[in-house]
């Protein structure tokens, strides 16, 4: 069988940053994604060149308030740019028709050049070549002589002295098999919602930010929807466009329905004078079998889950990193960097590298 020091199991931005760190300091690691490609959570609609056009997960970093953020940004040389809200924001829902009105931003509020899409390649580039193993499900987990066995969809074995868990926690305890697990872990990682799972995103390109001819900051806030939530997310020089938060629940979203709704609103808020928009994409994330359970249609955001899933377990053979068990920003692009960090730190302590 197959013998290396750390296993991470999942290639989002928690396992990534875990695996960087880790090889960066001369440990041999290899990491397993179910999926065909890296990043999980954080995804990008591209054109045929591969150029990002748009982000289909996060969006948003907060480097003035964030600080693993702003350092791993500065690590990697990644440029940021505020986000876009000059200019008024339609408001509808709350009168007969909709309104403008000013709605302040956030502070610090920034976006990723290349979107969150840059950072997961630049964390990824640092790795060296042949340490990702893409499509390779891992479905069980159980103690052997020198640590604990990975075996895959394909039943395939690996001999792994440390496995890091970077897999959505309610997914990761219905779907892998972790015999030897404490019935409290299985319970704990049950009870973490991952968040935005259950959400759906909408991305709307167009040939040019016609808002901002009018005044208007692309925002639209509005009780009606189907899109509660709308944001400018043109890049600077680069691909006009808007995006928004669909608030119809998972059962409803039927797409050809859920496309129609959003240009009826996108006509009723910028009049029918505005231009059609090139396309409208929507990433129905509750729809993605490797991150939602059920469970996590509800959309709640994660509290700060229980101590025991920062620490190790099977005898130090099992740790866990994922975004959800960050103590700063548990959720967030934040948490999993930390998340990242926290574990490699860990386990490089235990086995005495600084
Ligand atoms: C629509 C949306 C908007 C968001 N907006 C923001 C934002 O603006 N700012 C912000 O900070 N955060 C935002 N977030 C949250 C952010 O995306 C997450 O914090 C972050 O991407 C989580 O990374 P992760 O590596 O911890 O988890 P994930 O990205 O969920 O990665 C887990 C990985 O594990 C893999 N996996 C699962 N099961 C297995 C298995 N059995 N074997 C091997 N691999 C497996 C998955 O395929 C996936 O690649 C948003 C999320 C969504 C969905």
């Amino acid at each position: 069988m197959h013998r290396i020091d750390i296993a991470v199991i999942g290639a989002g931005l928690s396992g990534l940053t875990c695996a960087r760190r880790l090889s960066d300091a001369g440990a041999k690691v290899a990491v397993f994604e179910a999926a065909a490609r890296i990043g999980g959570r954080i995804h990008a609609l591209r054109d045929e060149q591969g150029q990002v056009l748009a982000d289909l997960g996060p969006t948003w970093v907060w480097p003035p308030h964030q600080p693993v953020v702003a350092q791993w940004l500065d690590r990697l040389g990644l440029a940021t740019f505020v986000q876009a809200n000059d200019g008024d924001a339609v408001i509808e829902g709350y009168h007969p028709a909709p309104v403008r009105a000013p709605l302040p931003g956030q502070d610090g509020m920034m976006r990723i050049k290349g979107g969150p899409a840059a950072l997961v390649q630049a964390m990824a580039a640092g790795l060296p070549d042949g340490m990702l193993h893409l499509n390779r499900p891992v479905t069980r987990l159980d103690p052997g002589r020198n640590g604990l066995i990975l075996t895959d969809a394909e039943g395939a074995q690996v001999n792994a002295a440390r496995v890091v868990l970077s897999a959505p926690l309610r997914f990761a305890a219905t779907r892998i098999a972790i015999p030897a697990a404490p019935t409290a872990l299985l319970h704990a990682m049950r009870a973490t919602p991952t968040w935005m799972a259950g959400q759906a995103k909408a991305v709307i390109l167009y040939d040019r930010p016609f808002w901002r001819d009018s005044g208007l900051s692309g925002r639209i806030a509005s009780r009606i929807g189907p899109m509660v939530e709308v944001h400018d997310h043109s890049a600077p020089n680069g691909q006009p466009a808007l995006f928004g938060f669909v608030g119809w629940p998972p059962e409803a979203r039927d797409p050809a329905a859920l496309e129609a709704a959003i240009r009826a609103q996108l006509t009723r808020c910028f009049g029918p004078d505005a231009p059609q928009p090139n396309s409208v994409t929507v990433q129905d994330w509750s729809r993605e079998p490797l991150i939602c359970t059920a469970s996590d249609h509800m959309g709640a955001h994660p509290d700060l889950p229980p101590a025991s899933l920062r620490q190790p377990h099977l005898d130090g053979r099992l740790h866990i990193a994922i975004a959800e068990t960050s103590t700063r920003s548990p959720g967030l692009i934040e948490g999993a960097l930390d998340a990242g960090d926290t574990t490699a730190a860990a386990l490089l302590t235990s086995a005495g590298v600084e």
